[in-house]
This record gives structure tokens, sequence and C-alpha cells, in this order.
């Protein structure tokens, strides 16, 4: 299968292309030529098949030009090495939590598939050539693609790894989490937000001598690898779901969305035959995306900083995906709604949560609000748990007045240094920067 720029629709290149590039020509997202779409029966054989070797199946049609089923079977247990679990929290409410990686976030699924995907690419390559092949990770996090990108990186041999992050803007831990490793992994804390650091990432991309000089590659979300990892997830939840209930036709997914790569990889399982009935698109009170459905006018605000801060994004970079999906009808419009969800809700939507037993996280209360709002009579709504509660320990202790213990991941970052380097919001800086250590 091959993948074409939406924006550039002549430019198409195959799956390892579009890992390798990130982005395509004049910034334009990578998106498949076909999607495959699997029939009710062949859905229900996959949805009795274990994670790892469902999420082969699922795959293989989007990278069989680049990997064989055993190269892909070999990434994808290595990638998926923890579990992604449902948890009920009432009768037709439960959390698909998708916390339980090495840095405790949901990106650990997308970084890992990623970071073996580009390793597995760049080894054909130096075969091929002979010349062992280099490349820069460059990426920008609002929290916790900075730890899984790190994380999945650390130690792999030719890959340089870059991560911005808006300082002073995230929490101490998420930043212990990916500031502490060293070798090929830098870190940068920019003078500015979470949309100024994604902004320079685009301009470096756009930079052809650079990109060319450096073996740029991005690692964000707008990759398509992390995407295409993140629609496993989907078809494991109906798949625990379908061994506890009969009815699969009234499921609804509430995504804590920011740039919206988890939403847009939910509807591709969708577009691909998965039983879901529709999306909610939660945000907090960066809420670009809900005023749009509703005025029609795309509108981003200047970022606001909140509680789910790993949502603090004002033009969200996968967005021109869902618009294609919606606008060529892979979903229909009216499957995604979403809404704004401020700060005293979400609080309040924790302390919720605890009295039915769950300590959760301000990304997780922000779609359980959401589903609150929205669900109707007779649906099961699923929200997806994002991240570990502990990444968010200060907060989350403040909201609930109770003390939540860290687990070993945490605990073994907390006490290390943070080896970043503070850098200004200026394109000039970061270029001479990735250039000198060439
Ligand atoms: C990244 C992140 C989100 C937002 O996901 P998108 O795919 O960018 O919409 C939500 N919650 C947490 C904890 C995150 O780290």
């Amino acid at each position: 299968m091959k993948f074409y720029n939406l924006k550039e629709n002549d430019e198409q290149v195959s799956f390892a292309g579009a890992v390798k590039q990130g982005l395509g020509k004049n910034q334009g997202l990578f998106f498949p030529q076909s999607m495959p779409s699997f029939d009710e029966q062949t859905i229900n054989k996959l949805l009795a098949m274990p994670f790892v070797e469902r999420s082969v199946q699922v795959l293989h049609p989007f990278v069989e030009e680049d990997l064989s089923k055993a190269e892909l079977t070999e990434i994808v247990t290595d990638a998926f090495n923890f579990p992604a679990l449902l948890q009920p929290i009432s009768t037709d409410r439960a959390i698909l939590e998708l916390f339980h990686g090495p840095t405790l976030a949901f990106k650990d699924f997308g970084g890992r598939f990623m970071a073996k995907c580009l390793q597995a690419f760049c080894a054909k390559e130096s075969e091929k050539t002979g010349v062992e092949k280099k490349l820069t990770i460059l990426t920008a996090t609002s929290g916790d693609t900075g730890a899984a990108v790190a994380h999945a990186f650390h130690g792999i041999e030719n890959i340089r790894v870059v991560i911005m992050y808006p300082k002073g803007k995230i929490s101490l831990l998420q930043e212990k989490m990916f500031t502490t490793l060293g070798g090929n992994i830098e870190t940068l804390a920019v003078d500015g937000s979470f949309d100024d650091c994604q902004a320079m990432v685009k301009q470096a991309f756009d930079d052809k001598e650079l990109a060319d000089t450096i073996g740029l590659n991005s690692a964000n979300s707008i990759n398509i690898s992390r995407l295409l990892a993140q629609v496993c997830y989907y078809f494991e939840a109906v798949a625990q779901l379908s061994r506890v209930k009969s009815d699969l036709s009234q499921i609804v997914f509430s995504v804590p969305s920011g740039n919206f790569g988890n939403l847009t990889a939910g509807l591709f399982a969708k577009a691909m035959g998965l039983p879901i009935k529709r999306f909610i698109a939660a945000t907090n009170a960066n809420d670009t995306v809900p005023r749009y459905l509703e005025t029609g006018e795309w509108q981003p605000h200047d970022t606001v900083a909140t509680i789910s801060n790993a949502m603090d994004v004002s033009n969200p970079n996968n967005w021109p995906r869902v618009e294609h999906m919606l606008k060529s009808g892979l979903v229909a419009q009216d499957c995604v709604s979403s809404v704004s969800i401020d700060e005293e809700q979400t609080q309040s939507t924790v302390i919720q949560l605890t009295k039915l037993g769950y300590i959760s996280e301000p990304h997780a209360a922000v779609a359980y609000k959401a589903l609150q709002y929205s669900v109707q009579e007779g649906e099961f709504g699923v929200f997806l748990g994002t991240a570990h509660p502990a990444k968010f320990k200060e907060v989350v202790e403040s909201i609930i007045g109770q003390p939540i213990s860290l687990p070993k991941e945490l605990a073994d970052c907390a006490g290390e240094p943070i080896l970043s380097k503070d850098m200004a919001s200026d394109f000039g800086q970061l270029r001479d920067y990735l250039l000198a250590a060439v």
C-alpha cells in the first residue's frame, strides 16, 4: 500500500518512506491510499485473537510493501510488550488503561512501534548501501511524547534524538522522565509554548538543506507509524468488551484530545470495520475543534495552560486527517462530536471518579466528563486512560486530598538530574544547534 500526501496528492510513498519522512512536501500529512477493511466475519475472528497476533493482522495491509509478516511480528511483539486493560467503572462505563508501558502513557504504543520500524528500515538501508544510515529524530512534546520517544529510542545506534518542550509548562516528573537519560537523547527546554515548539519542528522540516544534512525525521503524532500502532488498542478494547457483552453495536469512545492523533487512530479502526458507534473528542479549554464543529470556522486562540497539559494544543496537527476522513465519507460526519471541559469540571470529575473507587488524572477525567455530557441511553461509553495518575501526582493529590504512590518507572528517574539545554523560541538557534553536532 502507498501513502499519499494530503496536500500534494501526487506525492506517494511506501510505508517505510512515510515513516522515514514523517511529513510530506508543503507540510502535508501522509494518508493511506486505500483503507483496508474487514467484513464482520473477519472482525469476529480478529476479536478472538490475542493482542499481538491480532495487531499483526490489523497492521499488515498497511506495511506489507516493506515488512514481511515475520518482520512485523517481531516488531509488534517487541513494541507491544505491555497490555491495554479495560476496567469497568460502572455498568455502562469503562476506562481503557493505556498506561502500562515503560513511560506510563499511551504514547508508548506509538513511540515503541515507530522506533522498532525505523531501526529495521535503517538496518535494511545500511545493508543495501554498505554505508551506515544515520538519522536525527526531532520532536516537540507537550509532555508525554518526549518520554515515550526518548525511552523507545534510547540506546538505538545511529539515531540521534532531539526533543523540544515548553520550559516550565510540563510537570517536573514528566520532565524527569525524558530529560535524564542522556546518551543519544538530547533535550531542549524552549522559552515558549508547545505550539511554538511544534512550529520550529515544522520549520526544520521545510529547511531542505538542514533536513538532508542531519537525516531529519519527526516522531510526533503526525508520523503515520504512531497512528497505526494506536489503531490496535481500539481493536483490543472491543475484543475485551466482546468477552462480556453480546451487543457490540452501542460502543462510544471518548478520546481526550490534544493533537487528535488518538482520535484519528480510532477513526481508522472504525473505517476498517471495527464496531464503534461514534466518537466524542474531549478537549480542555483549548477548544479549537469543538468551536470549529459548531461554527465551521477554524479559529485557534492562544494556547491556554491547563491541568490536562498534554492536551494544551490550539492548532492540532492531526486535524487534516480527521477532516479528510469526515469529508471523504470514510467515517460519517455525525460519528464525531466534540466537547470542551473546563478546569473546574475536570477537578470535580477526578473527585467523582475517586468516589466511584477509581483514582484517575485530569486527561482521563476530561474524557469521562465528556461522556457524562453526551452519552445516550443504551450506549456503552469507553473513555481512554491516556496516562498513569502518578504522572500527575502533584495535581491529583491536591484535588483528591490523599497521597498516591509512585510506580517504579517514575521513582527511578525522580532523583536524576535534568540534562536539558535552554533555548529561545527561535528557529535560527535551533538550526545552529542541530548542525553544530554533525
Ligand atoms: C498526548 C496526550 C493526549 C492527547 O493525545 P492526542 O493524540 O495528541 O490527541 C492526551 N492525554 C495524554 C496523557 C497525552 O499524553
